[in-house]
Order: C-alpha cells, then sequence, then structure tokens
C-alpha cells in the first residue's frame, strides 16, 4: 500500500498543482523555462565578498584575508530581482527537486566560468551546507544539497554531502541581526571523524548567503582538515 502511495502521489499532487513556470509566462510542465531564466542574466560588478569592495575578481582582497578563511564567492545573480527570491522561497519551502536541478546547472556555469583559465589538476570537491538533521527532518529537503548535486554532475566534479556535519540546531539566521548571527553559528559545524582534506579544492554551496558566516564557519572547519583552498558559490546575496 505504502508503495503504491508512493509511486501514484507525485502524479495526484501535479494534478493538484500542477508545475508552472515560477517567471509568470503560464508555461506548465517547468518550474522555470529558458524565456524566464533569461531574466536572472545579470553581469554582478566582481567583488571581495567580504568588505564588497569593487575588484576585478570574486577573491577576497588581501585585506580581508586575515579575517576568513574563505578564499572567495561565486554568486549567480542579484538578489534583488524579484523572480529569484520567488526561486529561492520555492526551493526552501516545497519539494522541488526539478528547480534545484535548474538553478544548479546554472550555477555550475558560472562556477566553471569563474576557474576558466585556471587549470584544475585535482577537481574540486562540491560540499552543500549542511543542515541539521532536525531541521532536515522538519523541512524533509535540503535545498543546498539539492543544486550541489546538480551542479557535481554537470561539471563532473565530486561531491561530498555527508562528511560536513552541522552539530548544533541553531535558529534560523535570517530571523537574527548580525551579531547574534555570528554567536548563534559558533562551532556549529565539525567533519565527520577521519577525514582529511590534504590539498584539496573546496566548493560549499548554499542557495543566499547574506554575512557569509555560515560559509566562514564550514570553510573554519574545512581548512583545519587540511583544504587548501574553500570557495562559496550560492545563487544570490541577500543585503538584509
Ligand atoms: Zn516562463
Ligand atoms: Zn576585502
Amino acid at each position: 500500500m505504502k508503495k503504491y502511495i508512493e509511486k501514484i502521489w507525485p502524479a495526484v499532487f501535479n494534478l493538484i498543482f500542477p508545475v508552472k513556470c515560477l517567471g509568470g509566462c503560464g508555461r506548465y510542465d517547468t518550474w522555470l523555462c529558458p524565456q524566464c531564466s533569461k531574466r536572472l542574466e545579470t553581469t554582478l560588478q566582481p567583488e571581495c565578498p567580504i568588505c564588497r569592495i569593487p575588484q576585478f575578481d570574486n577573491h577576497v582582497c588581501s585585506a580581508c584575508r586575515t579575517q576568513t578563511p574563505l578564499s572567495g564567492l561565486i554568486v549567480l545573480t542579484d538578489y534583488q530581482i524579484p523572480l529569484i527570491q520567488k526561486i529561492v522561497h520555492t526551493l526552501k519551502y516545497q519539494f522541488v527537486t526539478d528547480l534545484g536541478e535548474i538553478m544548479g546547472k546554472m550555477l555550475a556555469r558560472k562556477i566553471k566560468s569563474e576557474f576558466t583559465g585556471q587549470i584544475q589538476h585535482i577537481k574540486p570537491i562540491i560540499m552543500p551546507v549542511p543542515l541539521h538533521w532536525r531541521r532536515k527532518n522538519e523541512r524533509g529537503f535540503n535545498q543546498a544539497k539539492c543544486l550541489a548535486v546538480s551542479i557535481a554532475s554537470v561539471l563532473d566534479w565530486p561531491i561530498k554531502a555527508d562528511i560536513l556535519i552541522r552539530k548544533a540546531y541553531t535558529r534560523p539566521q535570517a530571523r537574527l541581526s548580525r551579531a547574534e548571527r555570528l554567536i548563534n553559528l559558533k562551532s556549529a559545524f565539525e567533519l565527520k571523524r577521519g577525514v582529511v582534506l590534504s590539498g584539496q579544492k573546496v566548493i560549499i554551496i548554499d542557495d543566499v548567503a547574506t554575512t557569509t558566516a555560515t560559509l566562514n564557519e564550514c570553510a573554519k572547519v574545512l581548512k583545519l582538515a587540511g583544504a587548501k583552498e574553500v570557495w562559496g558559490a550560492v545563487l544570490a546575496r541577500s543585503q538584509k
């Protein structure tokens, strides 16, 4: 019976809530049609992710290097575009793996363009920002993992989705002030025992970054395990 329900449920769900393009064009059967996805194409001015001073690429600038273990941050699009806010919200609160796949593909292209010209002797490891198991049970879905799976498959880079662990059940960052966020996250992450990342380059994937506090905390743990370089990659950077 359970198997039967599992099989039939997506079809029933689709009848009640048919898949429709979030871009508002009225097209069915896709969460984001190619036409509407063009609205996300924007040239973001490269900047240091910490001080946010414009520069020629998205590396952490030399002045900020002492403040973060991150090497840089790749951002797909501008958070001011209403469509990306709608997409991020849908990814977070609904089970939409198909949308995660579409957005993962777009972010993968951006990551690839950021690293062209650099010879990748060792393929970078893709790693999603983990959710605490309790929050994952509540939500049933880690949107960062969904993006990461898509990115790794498009680029044919390795993915390690289960070695970084969220040990503290932190309060949702969005409801906290900047100072509270930093305290909230203190030592929230750890690596699975015995994991060594010597000389590796890691790209941490999340849906949205605000202060980079979450990415910093992840990067700190990864660097302690020997990672040579840790980058972040997100769909957008919110201003809050
Ligand atoms: Zn559309
Ligand atoms: Zn800087």
